[in-house]
């Protein structure tokens, strides 16, 4: 047994931060709940959106704690013609819920059962229930896990509709890859509510609506109250089937290694250099099948005086060439750097290294964040222009804006991209910016930076990481509001293709059969096909 492993056992465990969820649906529900805004648990519930630069102003919230309760949410609202909006775990870097505009919030964070349904054959998980919690029943109960984000917060309502995907992707692909069915509350022509299974099964007459939720984005066609997991092929031996053969099984430790260059040993040609080593490696071992698609990797770039700037390997330690995979990537990237990083190496189980909390946990600040997928690294101009704006100091300060280089393809890259909703299958890396303050007054400030900065990155494409010009479009987990905004996307490509490329026309027919209504709608929500309007009503 490691030594890192060894001592965790010995320490407190943070599998105790993120308490296994009810096994089974809960027989007894508690009623669902009625808040308005002179009711206590209003501010609470209100303020659930991580992203503090929205006002979120609901005349009611109805936390709903089963699938019949969230049917009558949904009725009563479309019934009064009020705007409604759902929320799982309110990590939406956007307005989409916490809109002034909407008037009804259906919070579904009560509702986190995570239980293999025997009838289905299939893991279920409520769609309140958060990452981490999903990662530890399933892994406690059974030995699997869904592939899905690195944030444990986050919740699985709008993470799996968007896609999802994180440390163990280029090995297992997205969650959607894992996705057997979801069960949704529609809202049909006369405005009826009811709730509808669809699955993946060629012969199911609802698999257009299990398709728009493998990447179309939450909030575009009803209320999902559950997703079924089951990864595709595990079905067909005699039943009873071991429910631990359905999904994928997470490796029983992480072998993590880090490597930090303090900004003061960095000039523009090591930070050429280093950012070019890993869009290089990238570009290599994209792949499917590669063998460095075991690694998931992450290249931090913070502003000067944010910290130093790192590159993070990770990979299932049980594997016997995992020193030596780990130990080849950082030479590759470190390659010709000049400085010589600080090296740190962990050795973790399993479920310790993936509940580590993210660093909006317990803080709520004002963040802006843009994103992108990349076939290619960055071309030498863009480090360029990322090393002065990380660096230039003479009109913006804030150290706490970053950017990101993470590890796509591999398994994600496999199928192809109208098997899924999800059509962004050909990526090498994403890009990402974030910036982050607490001081209302200095909105225009940060959200002119990072706005500036992306566009002057996509100089080449009209600002944007348009498909039809050698970039990938971008994540709509990752939502960007100023995308579909004409005077901050003024390349000409509509919002919707950078988020759906191909697949939009076919997420906008299972529009008009699902939600003929429009009730589920934000800024960035599947439009009715005839509806180019940029913004929203
Ligand atoms: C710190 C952080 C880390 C992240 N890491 C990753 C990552 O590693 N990988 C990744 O893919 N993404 C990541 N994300 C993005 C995240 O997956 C999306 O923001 C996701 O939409 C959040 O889902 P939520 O339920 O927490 O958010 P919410 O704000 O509750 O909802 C987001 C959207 O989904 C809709 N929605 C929520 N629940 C339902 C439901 N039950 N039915 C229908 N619609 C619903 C909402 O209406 C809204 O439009 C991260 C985000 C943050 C803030």
């Amino acid at each position: 047994m490691p030594e890192t492993v060894r001592r965790h056992l010995e320490g407190a465990s943070p599998v105790a931060r993120y308490p296994q969820a009810p096994s089974a649906p809960h027989t007894q529900a508690r009623p669902s709940a009625v808040v308005g805004r002179r009711d206590p648990r209003y501010p609470d519930l209100a303020g659930r959106g991580i992203n503090a630069r929205f006002r979120p102003d609901p005349d009611t919230i109805r936390v709903v704690a089963t699938a019949e309760q969230a049917v009558r949410a949904v009725q009563d609202s479309v019934r009064d013609g009020t705007r409604l909006a759902v929320r799982s775990g309110g990590h939406c870097f956007e307005s989409l819920v916490d809109d002034p505009a909407v008037a009804t919030v259906i919070d579904v964070s009560e509702m986190r059962s995570v239980y293999h349904d025997e009838e289905l054959n299939a893991f279920s998980v409520d769609s309140g229930a958060t990452l981490g919690t999903m990662y530890r029943s399933l892994y406690l109960g059974w030995g699997v896990t869904v592939p899905a984000g690195r944030c444990p917060e986050v919740g699985v309502g709008g993470h799996v509709a968007g896609g999802g995907g994180g440390a163990l992707s280029r090995r297992y692909g997205l969650s959607v890859d894992h996705l057997h069915g979801v069960e949704v509350v529609v809202v049909d022509s006369a405005g009826r509510a009811r709730l509808v299974r669809a699955t993946r099964e060629l012969s199911d007459p609802h698999r257009d609506l299990w398709w728009a939720h493998t990447g179309g984005g939450g909030g575009s066609f009803g209320l999902v109250t559950r997703y079924l997991f089951r990864s595709p092929g595990t079905d067909e031996g005699s039943r009873p089937a071991d429910p631990g053969r359905l999904l994928p099984s997470p490796p029983a430790a992480v072998l993590r290694k880090t490597a930090r260059w303090d900004w003061q040993h960095v000039d523009e040609a090591a930070f050429l250099t280093l950012v070019g080593n890993f869009g290089t490696w990238h570009e290599r071992h994209a792949a499917p099948g590669d063998p460095g698609a075991q690694l998931d990797n992450s290249l931090a770039l913070p502003r000067t005086g944010g910290g130093p700037l790192t590159v993070e390997t990770a990979v299932d330690a049980t594997r016997p060439d995992a020193q030596e995979l780990t130990d080849r990537f950082i030479a590759e990237v470190s390659r010709n750097v000049g400085a010589r990083p600080e090296i740190s190496v962990t050795t973790l189980p399993w479920l310790a290294a993936t509940l580590v909390p993210d660093e909006f946990a317990g803080v709520k600040g004002r963040f802006k964040s843009k994103a992108a997928f990349l076939r290619t690294g960055w071309s030498e101009q863009q480090a360029r222009m990322v090393y002065r704006r990380l660096t230039d100091t003479s009109g913006y300060h804030n150290p706490a804006a970053t950017v990101y280089l993470l590890s796509h393809g591999g398994e994600v890259n496999r199928p192809g991209p109208a098997d899924t909703a999800m059509a962004h299958r050909d990526a090498v890396l994403k890009t990402y910016w974030s910036v982050f303050w607490f001081d209302e007054g200095e909105d225009a400030l940060h959200l002119d930076w990072v706005r500036a900065s992306y566009e002057e990155f996509f100089g080449d494409a009209d600002g944007v990481p348009d498909p039809g010009r050698g970039y990938g479009g971008t994540f709509v987990n990752y939502a960007d509001a100023d995308l579909a905004e004409p005077d901050l996307n003024r390349s000409g490509v509509p919002w919707h293709r950078l988020y759906f490329r191909d697949n939009y026309a076919a997420l906008q027919q299972v529009k008009e059969r699902w939600d003929p209504n429009d009730a589920f709608r934000h800024a960035l929500s599947v439009r009715l096909p005839g509806d180019d309007a940029p913004g929203i009503s």
